[in-house]
């Protein structure tokens, strides 16, 4: 397992403007019908526009092993990260080395810079994330946000695992393929959700066949997970993100999804 805070990573950015990069990549968006691609064709095309620059970031759910799988299964170069919030359930840090086992790959463990949750922890406490909405986010951010937004400075292109199927917030906001802007500055990122058409049946028949790997939390009740006690599993018939935040459940603030930790909020 690498583990990398992602001031040690020092993955040059490429030598264009930032209004070029832009220009680039909004192009993409506009000449090529992005939308209409097969996910595998995606990830291909992805990993042959941003060479290195082009990081599939993954809390290895189906979504992320599947598209490993993929990615693999094809020799695509694509980088795989995952984000080391120091709260993972202990499955997951065991998981990681499977991955590298099984798909003779690379994940980058990507981990708060030194410091920045100590701060939190000594300002606000270890379990902040029970007294507010606000906490909870300002935990999300100093553990995995501020992690993503140092993870997409190294890269042209972040592939994600949103789908539909997962929830009415990603229903109405994700799209194949998407600009967002890079945290603090004009730099625009390309956002690919290759997956994002693909229901619940077709992503397990894919896994079935496939013989992908799978996260073994799933096999104790986790439809999706992250965090110790922030992630639990589900009850039958319970909406699948239910197990997220639970203190939570009902509560809907101003058009963002309650469930949502920022990570996929449109910026
Ligand atoms: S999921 Fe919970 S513990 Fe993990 S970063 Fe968010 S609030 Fe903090």
């Amino acid at each position: 397992m690498t583990v990398m805070t992602i001031e040690e990573e020092g993955l040059e950015p490429q030598p264009e403007t930032i209004e070029e990069h832009n220009e680039r990549l909004a192009g993409y968006i506009h000449d090529l019908d992005l939308e209409q691609v097969s996910a595998e064709e995606l990830l291909r095309w992805a990993s042959e526009t941003f060479p290195q620059r082009a990081v599939l970031n993954t809390s290895f759910q189906h979504t992320g092993t599947a598209m490993i799988h993929m990615a693999v299964s094809k020799g695509l170069a694509l980088r795989f990260a995952t984000l080391d919030t120091l709260r993972l359930h202990p499955e997951t840090y065991a998981f990681v080395e499977e991955l590298e086992a099984r798909y003779a790959c690379k994940i980058e463990v990507i981990q708060p810079k030194n410091g920045d949750v100590q701060r939190m922890v000594e300002r606000h406490g270890e379990y902040l994330f029970f007294d507010s909405k606000e906490k909870q986010e300002h935990c999300c951010q100093v553990r995995k946000d501020w992690s993503n937004n140092g993870l997409l400075k190294t890269a042209d292109c972040w592939i994600s695992g949103q789908r539909w199927d997962q929830s009415e917030y990603r229903q109405q906001t994700a799209k194949k393929a998407m600009l967002i802007d890079e945290y603090g500055t004009h730099r625009k990122i390309l956002k690919l959700n290759p997956l994002v058409d693909w229901d619940d049946e077709r992503l397990s028949d894919f896994i079935t066949e496939q013989g992908v790997l799978v996260h073994p939390l799933y096999d104790q009740g986790y439809p999706s997970f992250g965090c110790v006690v922030c992630a639990t599993p589900t009850r039958p018939g319970e909406p699948k993100r239910a197990g997220r935040w639970r203190w939570f459940n009902g509560q809907q603030e101003d058009g963002d999804d309650p469930k949502e930790c920022g990570l996929h909020y449109n910026i």
